[in-house]
């Protein structure tokens, strides 16, 4: 079966930086493992990654990773560019926001994409704690750049304040609200703190304190409650390119061995045909877990939100997709 022609979402990396050293982030791993030297794609080589895709029915498309997307100078040529290649398809960034927003490609960024987040772990001391590297007056002077930048018809559409939730912060949620308020943005969309490293388990706390606080937002809690196995997409239709053009199974698994490149080898031949793919996609299928997938968070986080949410939350479905494999 060509899985490879039904990809529907496109995780796409531009550039291999970050600017902070955030508590619960595995970028150091990454980095230790060698796997994030220096990189800027030029817009050529950007050009070239997402003609691999053009023939993909792509209606989601993530330009982020393991880095702070706007240390790239001409982020907005990137951004342009998967909105002309990709004119149908609803594309999402994310941002920390500790840079002066006017030396970046911040402002030109907004137009070409539908929908932004905006990091927020915490409010001040907290914020600072989880996000090494941050300030949050930093954070702050971003937001009223963007008040005073970008009108408020926008800010409601497009800027949303992303929380990852931790045993740590949840304290800072009403604070959250209330900037989302003052600065008229869309949402505080909140997720509990996964782990996106293959072999280790999640390590938060999620005490019932926390979980009934998330109870009271529940319209705002992202994933999906008692998820199993057999509702992951990723490997049907899913897919994470690194800047380097690393191929990863999911967002979730990121301290992978890259399965292939998209420039150095055949992409669909390796998502179609590769034994790695075959296997994951089998033990899905039958609501298992390959070895990659065995300390899934969608997984682990899947009581949590049962918790917070009930047996399934109104809103929070599945991705649809085809699940048919080639042993049928
Ligand atoms: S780790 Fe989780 S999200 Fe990733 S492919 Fe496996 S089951 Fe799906």
């Amino acid at each position: 079966m060509d899985h490879f022609s039904k990809l529907t979402y496109l995780m796409i990396e531009t550039n291999s930086a970050c600017n902070l050293d955030c508590r619960f982030c595995n970028r150091s791993e990454l980095v230790a493992k060698g796997w994030r030297e220096p990189k800027i794609l030029a817009l050529e080589e950007f050009q070239k990654s997402l003609a691999v895709f053009k023939d993909c029915p792509l209606d989601t498309i993530k330009i982020e990773g393991i880095s702070e997307p706007f240390l790239h100078p001409q982020f907005d040529l990137m951004a342009a560019e998967v909105r002309n290649c990709f004119p149908n398809a609803f594309v999402i960034i994310s941002t920390n926001l500790i840079y002066n927003l006017q030396k970046t490609a911040f402002l030109k960024t907004l137009e070409y994409v539908d929908m932004v987040y905006l990091s927020a772990d915490g409010v001040g001391e907290k914020f600072e704690w989880s996000r090494e590297g941050a300030d949050w007056g930093k954070f702050i002077k971003s937001l009223d750049d963007i008040c005073q930048n970008v009108s408020p018809e926008v800010r409601r559409k497009k800027l949303h304040l992303n929380f990852t939730c931790t045993e740590h912060n949840y304290q800072c949620l009403p604070e959250l609200y209330k900037i989302k308020e003052e600065r008229d943005l869309a949402s505080v969309r909140i997720n509990l703190a996964q782990n996106w490293s293959e072999d280790q388990e999640n390590g938060h706390h999620f005490e019932e304190e926390l979980l009934e606080l998330l109870s009271a937002h529940g319209e705002d809690v992202k994933g999906v409650p008692s998820w199993q196995y057999s509702e992951c997409f990723w490997p049907f239709q899913g897919l994470v390119v690194d800047v380097f053009g690393n191929m990863r199974q999911c967002i979730i698994n990121t301290s992978q061995q890259p399965l292939g490149n998209i420039f150095t080898d055949d992409p669909r031949k390796i998502y179609n045909e590769s034994q790695h793919y075959r296997e994951v996609r089998k033990q899905l299928k039958n609501g298992c877990a390959a070895k990659s997938c065995r300390n899934c968070d969608y997984k682990h986080l899947g009581d949590y939100l049962v918790k917070i949410l009930g047996e399934r939350g109104e809103k929070n479905h599945p991705r649809i997709f085809d699940n048919r494999t080639e042993d049928e």
